[in-house]
């Protein structure tokens, strides 16, 4: 019999493109086709519903339900049109992805027949049955009801026959069973906290948002090799694989040419994403083979957040279209680059300011320091709950594990504003105020407006890192939903401003004029913030010993850094910004050490099933082959011959049977591990056990059936290898 890796090698490289025909319009045409967007509400909506629903996402006014109705209605009108006859609420609960609930149009039409109805009510809101969807404890069983409530700031959009309708996900007595309903939170937050702190230097300033723009990494891998390894199929990731010879050393991928299949996925990737209104702009190989990259345009941050969970759904999808498997997980195969999800975030104002940006007069230089140390003493303040947010069983391999950057959240802002903030640091009161007047404060530091932030001062190594107009939170994995790092982040950002406002309003009711007041606060919160900033190289060793020294977070172990949750100062920062409430944010915990736990029991189950019935019986037959070479060699030659002839053969020999005997004795540990483990009651010290004592078991197997793969006859290994997994197109 062939084997299996063979036939599905050989289909995989027989494969040809699938060829995507571009829609004939342009894409400025087709982008958002299927999203019931501005355009479409003022075309389907009664011109007063229309200022209505505008002045509910704009402004954040209430929605009554007749106004819900007439929504509703001429969505329906539209969503008809567009060949749609069901509708379903979607949302984003506590475990990966999305969720949805399909319901029909249909209704009777109590004349014995039915109609096609869809009203305010439906729109609105919806009760999905939420027993089945983790709450940690929130909602006891027998309570099981959960609403989805519409979000109207995020559109309604169209895929296949299924009007999608955005929805925040809440438990019957009102806490979040997802992760919109606290980003929406904390959106509100940071837009309170930051328009006041902007009111000091523009009273215009009505509301400041947001921004986000992610940038998704990803694998593509044959669909047929795909499912011969069982590991990538229920993990997500190479649980076991000896390293291509060839792999990323020669940098030959990155930015190189796109494969031709690849290249008719991606086309037909966009062209889908852009129709649902994603402002795809950049798609490129990664540094790794077989990895790329898609980025949109940035946009408001809840609706960017929908954005990515729409695309990673597309991502699976079309890529079976193509013959591939998409994978998002942070690191599918050990010793080459892992998948991140940067998230460029940053503030902007209802007139249009970047406040991130560097100003052109003093005055917008000031504004944009402030915005800019705020967000460092947000970051330093809470380093080790930023590092929670982006934590997960997936992206630990990603981060302070092997061959990664460490599990460390330190900021890196370059040169010129390291300059920048040194000199106010630096400079005394009466420095800074021979230098101005009251209301003409000139700053003896480099002329901000003339800052050219250069791409050649960016440090790559630094998990979060000033880009020149915006901060890059590059700890976020490919995997995850942005919106659990954005929340915090938005939420930190908007404690510290406020801590800001009344320390600068204190000053000012002392009689300090406002420039003065506010140089003073910001000349102490960049002393305080300043163990968070750090220009070197993250992923030295020295690093890891100097954040200690400095005080910051430095805990690798995942089930720990969740803990940061339940600090007091993270319960008092969510708790004051009306986020999230203390008893919400220990049922989170729940959630999260539990979903921790069940990945890595899965990974280990599928371990020890893969090494006892794949690994094991293809090592002792290929040793079983060695032993018949033997004894035929000795029938042939006399012994002294034979030995000589049989030295490397027996070598061999033993070697198999070191490594399948420590292999077989090691999957019992883990298996036992896992029976005391499974014997806890409490989820994070089940948690921690997983982490502690399964975990270090999948590693150290690992190595013994890599070495195997190296030893057993090509022909005989079962398993499609990195070489075949990577390069195949
Ligand atoms: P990189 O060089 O890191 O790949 P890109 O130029 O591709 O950066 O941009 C990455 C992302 O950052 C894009 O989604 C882009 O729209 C977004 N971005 C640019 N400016 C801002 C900003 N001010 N706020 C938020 N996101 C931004
Ligand atoms: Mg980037």
């Amino acid at each position: 019999m062939a084997n299996l890796r063979f036939i599905v090698v050989e289909e995989a490289f027989k494969k040809q493109a699938l060829e995507v025909k571009a829609p004939e319009e342009r894409p400025s045409e087709y982008f958002g086709k299927y999203v019931f967007n501005q355009e479409k509400m003022f075309k389907y909506l009664p011109t007063d519903i229309y200022q209505k629903l505008r002045d509910v996402i704009e402004n954040g006014a209430f929605l009554d339900l007749s106004v819900a109705d007439q929504v509703a209605a001429g969505m329906k009108k539209w969503a008809m049109e567009m060949g749609a006859t069901h509708c379903t609420h979607w949302f984003q609960p506590l475990t990966e992805g999305t969720a949805e609930k399909h319901d029909a149009f249909l209704e009777h039409d109590h004349k014995g027949g039915v109609i096609e109805n869809f009203n305010g009510k439906q729109l609105v809101q919806q009760e999905p049955d939420a027993s089945s969807f983790p709450s940690g404890g929130i909602r006891s069983t027998f309570e099981a009801r959960g609403y989805s409530a519409w979000d109207p700031s995020s559109p309604v959009f169209i895929i296949g026959d299924t009007l999608m309708i955005p929805t925040v996900f809440i438990a019957y007595t009102g806490e979040a069973l997802d992760y919109k309903a606290p980003l929406k939170k904390s959106l509100a937050a940071v837009d309170k906290a930051a328009t006041a702190v902007c009111q000091y230097f523009d009273p215009e300033v009505r509301h400041v948002q947001a921004n986000l723009g992610w940038e998704q990494e990803y694998f593509l891998v044959d669909e047929s090799l795909y499912v011969a390894r069982p590991d990538l199929l229920l993990t997500g990731r190479t649980l076991m694989g000896h390293d291509s010879a060839k792999n990323q050393q020669m940098d030959d991928h990155y930015f190189g040419a796109i494969p031709g299949r690849v290249a008719e996925f991606m086309k037909d990737l966009e062209i889908q994403a852009l129709e649902l209104g994603i402002p795809c702009k950049t798609r490129h190989n990664e540094v790794a083979p077989n990895q790329f990259e898609l980025a949109p345009i940035y946009e408001e941050c809840n609706l960017a957040v929908d954005q990515n969970m729409l695309l990673m759904t597309l991502m699976h999808k079309t890529a079976r279209k193509h013959g591939f498997r998409c994978l998002l997980h942070e690191k599918p195969f050990k010793g080459i680059n892992g998948s991140g999800k940067h998230c460029n975030w940053s503030l902007s104002t209802n007139n249009g300011i970047l406040l991130h940006a560097p100003g052109k007069t003093p005055a917008e230089s000031l504004r944009f320091i402030t915005f800019v140390v705020e967000t460092l003493m947000a970051v330093h303040k809470h380093n080790g709950l930023i590092k929670a947010s982006i934590m997960s069983a997936t992206n630990q391999h990603r981060l302070g594990a092997n061959e990664a950057p460490p599990a460390i959240i330190s900021a890196f802002v370059g040169s010129q504003i390291t300059e920048v903030l040194n000199k106010i640091e630096t400079s005394a009161d009466a420095e800074l105020s021979a230098m101005g007047g009251s209301h003409n404060i000139k700053l003896d530091i480099p002329q901000i407006p003339d800052l050219r932030i250069d791409n050649t001062d960016r440090n790559r190594t630094s998990p979060f890192a000033f880009t020149g107009n915006r901060f890059e939170f590059r700890a976020v994995g490919s995997s995850a939903n942005c919106a659990s790092a954005m929340l915090v982040l938005n939420a930190a950002v908007a404690e510290a401003l406020t801590n800001f406002k009344r320390r600068v309003d204190a000053l000012i009711s002392g009689g300090e004029d406002k420039p003065h007041a506010i140089l003073k606060v910001l000349r102490e919160d960049i002393k305080t913030c300043k163990p968070i900033r750090f220009e070197g190289n993250g992923y030295s060793e020295e690093w890891k010993r100097e954040a200690k020294a400095r005080g910051l977070d430095c805990e690798t172990s995942c089930p720990v850094i969740i803990d940061r949750y339940l600090d007091q100062s993270s319960i008092d920062m969510f708790e004051s910004m009306h986020v999230m409430k203390e008893y919400e944010l220990r049922a989170r915990n729940e959630i999260k050490w539990e979903t921790f736990t069940k990945k890595i029991q899965i990974e280990a189950r599928v371990f020890g099933d893969l090494a006892m019935n794949h690994i094991i019986p293809v090592a002792t037959r290929y040793q079983s082959v060695l032993i018949d070479n033997v004894k035929k060699v000795s029938q042939v030659f006399d012994k002294e011959e034979a030995d000589k002839l049989n030295a490397d053969n027996i070598s061999l020999i033993r070697r198999i049977s070191r490594h399948t005997s420590y292999i077989t004795e090691t999957v019992q540990k883990m298996i036992d591990a896992r029976k005391v483990a499974n014997k806890v009651e409490n989820t994070r010290q089940k948690a921690i056990l997983y982490h502690d004592t399964v975990a270090p078991y999948l590693e150290s197997i690992r190595y013994h059936i890599d070495k195997l793969e190296l030893i057993v006859e090509d022909e005989m290994w079962t398993l499609p290898k990195y070489r075949e997994l990577l390069f195949i197109r």
